[in-house]
């Protein structure tokens, strides 16, 4: 168990799932974080992240810190995607080594597995065939993290882990219509048509493809609990472990913001692939499971746009 006293850094605490393992230590009696804003603290240059963990010397990395982005980012910008996330990886993992670290947990993402492999994803497909070919450098990254980890815990016996979180989706997405994922793209349009009285809302896609949405807050928690709790060299999956279709999401963020009008489907946009699930069984069999039923979610996340969208325009993500 983590001392409520030790030190515990969070690289990315700007980020969605960074702000959220900050809210979660917070409200848990952690009192003793560590965070600094990029502009403090580059994660691409090794001497300043050398010299900040020498410094700040943490007991605990949450290292939550990445250049994310959506299908067009990642198929635009691929050498910011592959180089700015091998660096910022490489530096704290090995700044962490370096200076004592106990334990550090890495986050990366689902679209580490192949392209094809079955569903819902195991842990083992890790490598076993071509990845998505938009995202693979950001992919790249990722499984370069992991397998840094690995190697630093057989070599070095170090306490490094990785976590692989699904969708997530929570108080502070980017809400920008052109660069976000669906959930906060679909809150978004809802409220919109409804506060300007428009007769129907746009959808991309057929509403058919099968996706699985984790609530930020479960994901901060599923960290926590794996910092405290696993020390396997495997990665370990983060979800909620079922799906729902997009036609049927649409349904619930239209009923959360209490639209009446029509759900359109525009077929020319794309719908991407089928299914994305992963099994949770390993994490399951840890004894975490998610708490937050995607209703629920839908509604807190609903809330945190509304409170801030009128009182703080500035703090939304791509409200612009
Ligand atoms: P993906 O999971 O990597 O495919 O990323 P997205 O979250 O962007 O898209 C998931 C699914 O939602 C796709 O089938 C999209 O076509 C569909 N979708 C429906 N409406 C929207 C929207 O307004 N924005 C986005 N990003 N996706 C939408």
């Amino acid at each position: 168990m983590m001392n409520q006293n030790a030190k515990i850094y969070v690289a990315g605490h700007r980020g969605l799932v960074g702000a959220a393992i900050v809210r979660y230590l917070k409200a848990h009696g952690f009192n003793n974080l560590v965070v600094a804003t990029s502009r403090e603290l580059d994660l691409r240059e090794q001497g300043a992240v050398r010299a900040f963990f020498a410094e700040q010397r943490p007991d605990y990395v949450f290292l939550a810190a990445a250049k994310v982005g959506g299908i067009l980012a990642n198929d635009s910008y691929p050498a910011e995607f592959i180089y700015e996330n091998l660096m910022m990886e490489a530096n704290v993992i090995d700044a962490a080594y370096r200076n004592g670290v106990q334990k550090l947990l890495f986050l990366g993402s689902t679209c580490i597995y192949p392209k094809l492999a079955p569903q819902p994803l195991k842990e083992e497909y890790l490598l076993s065939g071509p990845l998505e070919p938009t995202n693979e450098w950001y992919a790249v990254a990722k499984i370069a993290g992991i397998k840094m980890c690995q190697a630093y815990q057989r070599q070095y016996g170090a306490r490094f882990i990785s976590a692989m979180p699904t969708n997530l989706y929570g108080p502070g997405d980017n809400f920008d219509l052109e660069k976000s994922h669906v959930m906060p793209a679909l809150i978004r349009k809802f409220h919109e048509a409804k506060m300007a009285n428009a007769p129907s809302v746009i959808v991309w896609g057929t509403g058919k493809p099968l996706r699985e949405f984790l609530h930020v807050d479960d994901c901060a928690r599923a960290c926590v609990f794996l910092m405290e709790n696993y020390d396997g060299a495997d990665i370990v999956n983060v979800g909620m472990g079922s799906d729902i279709t997009i036609g049927d999401l649409a349904s619930l963020v239209k009923k959360a913001v209490g639209y009446t009008g029509e759900t359109v489907f525009d077929t020319t946009k794309p719908d991407g692939t089928p299914r994305k699930l992963v099994d949770i069984g390993r994490i399951s069999a840890l004894g975490w499971r998610p708490e937050i039923g995607l209703e629920q979610g839908i509604a807190n996340a609903y809330q945190w746009f509304l409170d801030n969208v009128n009182a703080a325009p500035d703090q939304v993500r791509g409200l612009a």
